[in-house]
């Protein structure tokens, strides 16, 4: 052995006898000073290291950052905004997203200057009294992708490290976050779905099915291990695959069965055939496919893919990242991007805005109060907006002079 080693195994020893005398707390606080949770921590680690993170900049930076997370901006998805950002403005992004159990989020963002954004996504625990907590994070060098585990609200926060400035992009989508169980079809080919009623509404459908000739392969859609094949019952003869974040994946009505209980599979690897087996006697061939975790899951947001680019930026990029105001004619304050959107408020007298960025025909704009909204591009045109350097009542979060 090394004398390297040697030393990297005193020092080992030195730490678990730090723990066993009680100093737990000591190598908690080295834990969470060189092991960061996020890009953003690491970030705030250094600003600490620099000693700077006390400074009015960097408070103003975290204060920001906390703030983004109690947001009303609601976009629909999929959603592309571009952006300025105020050489001297200090901020954060915030958005509110209701996600379903199986879909995979997906963010990209990036800052033209080539600084960070810090990228992270809260769940809210509000139904238990509890603050949010954090469930996946990145910084802009790397796409966040992040699987839901339930249907709830969550929280994303884009923040772009302090003192960036220029043009901004963000894309948030959802995409399927496994790959179709039966090869060459796609949701398409699905013609009943999770809660259709069976046996005269005695019991409700607990999948999906899915038609496709007899002997096409049904595959894998996650690696996992073969937990049982069986012959019987209801469903014929059936596949479970389970992966390993518990979910149970269940195939029926199978014409044949390829693989053994206890086998290991990945992702597009054929488990049977199409086939019409147990109750699916008298119907056309078709995968029952399931999914269980804790009871059964709808499976359509799992295999759903929407296939749809954001719209394009319809509306002016010469007011990104400056302050207009508005003259006295009537302008909504939308929480979403779209007609059917719920108004935040509606103004009938000058107001300042800052103009953040633009997603498809609206834009999306901060008022001197740090409340934030959308406003439709004609609302913005007919209000024909002076440039101002800065807002009548300045905002909390400007700094300088
Ligand atoms: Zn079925």
């Amino acid at each position: 052995m090394s004398e390297f080693y040697k030393i990297l195994r005193l020092l080992s020893v030195f730490a678990l006898i730090l723990l066993a005398s009680g100093c737990g707390s000591a190598i908690e606080d080295l834990r969470q000073r060189y092991r960061p949770g996020s890009p953003r921590e690491a970030y705030v680690l250094g600003l600490e290291t620099m000693g700077i993170a006390e400074s009015a900049i960097a408070s103003e930076w975290a204060l920001q950052g906390d703030e983004a997370l109690r947001v009303t901006l609601s976009p629909t998805l999929p959603y592309r905004e571009e952006g300025s950002l105020f050489p001297t403005e200090i901020m954060a992004l915030g958005y509110r997203l209701r996600l379903e159990r199986g879909q995979q989020l997906i963010v990209r963002a990036s800052l033209d200057n080539g600084n960070d954004f810090f990228v992270d996504l809260y769940e809210s625990l509000d139904a238990m009294g509890l603050p949010m907590r954090r469930v996946a994070s990145a910084d802009s060098t790397a796409e966040l992708k992040h699987d839901i585990d339930r249907t709830k609200d969550y929280f994303l926060r884009l923040q772009p490290e302090i003192l960036s400035e220029g043009g901004f992009r963000i894309e948030i989508m959802t995409d399927a976050s496994i790959i179709f169980p039966v090869t060459g079809r796609d949701t398409g080919a699905v013609q009943s779905f999770f809660g259709d009623s069976r046996e005269a509404g005695r019991r409700s459908h607990h999948g999906i099915d899915i038609f496709a000739p007899r002997g096409t392969p049904v595959i894998a859609v996650r690696e996992g291990r073969i937990s049982r094949v069986r012959t019987g019952g209801l469903g014929g003869r059936t596949v479970w695959l389970r992966d390993n974040k518990g979910h149970s994946f269940y195939y029926a009505h199978l014409e044949e069965q390829l693989v053994q209980s206890g086998q290991r599979v990945v992702p597009g690897d054929t488990l049977g055939l199409v086939g019409n087996s147990g109750n699916a006697r008298s119907t056309p061939p078709h995968l029952h496919f399931g999914i269980y975790k804790n009871g059964p899951h709808n499976p359509w947001p799992f295999v759903f893919s929407p296939n749809l680019r954001p719209s394009s930026l319809r509306v002016e990029s010469q007011y990104f990242g400056t302050w207009r105001r508005t003259d006295a004619s009537r302008v909504s304050l939308l929480e979403a991007p779209s007609s059917g959107s719920l108004t935040l408020a509606r103004f009938e007298s000058p107001v300042d805005l800052h103009i953040i960025g633009g997603t498809s025909t609206y834009y999306h704009v901060r008022l001197p109060d740090d409340s934030e909204g959308y406003i439709t591009a004609s609302d913005m045109e007919r209000t024909i907006m002076r440039n101002i350097n800065s807002p009548i009542q300045r905002s909390r979060s400007t700094i300088g002079s």
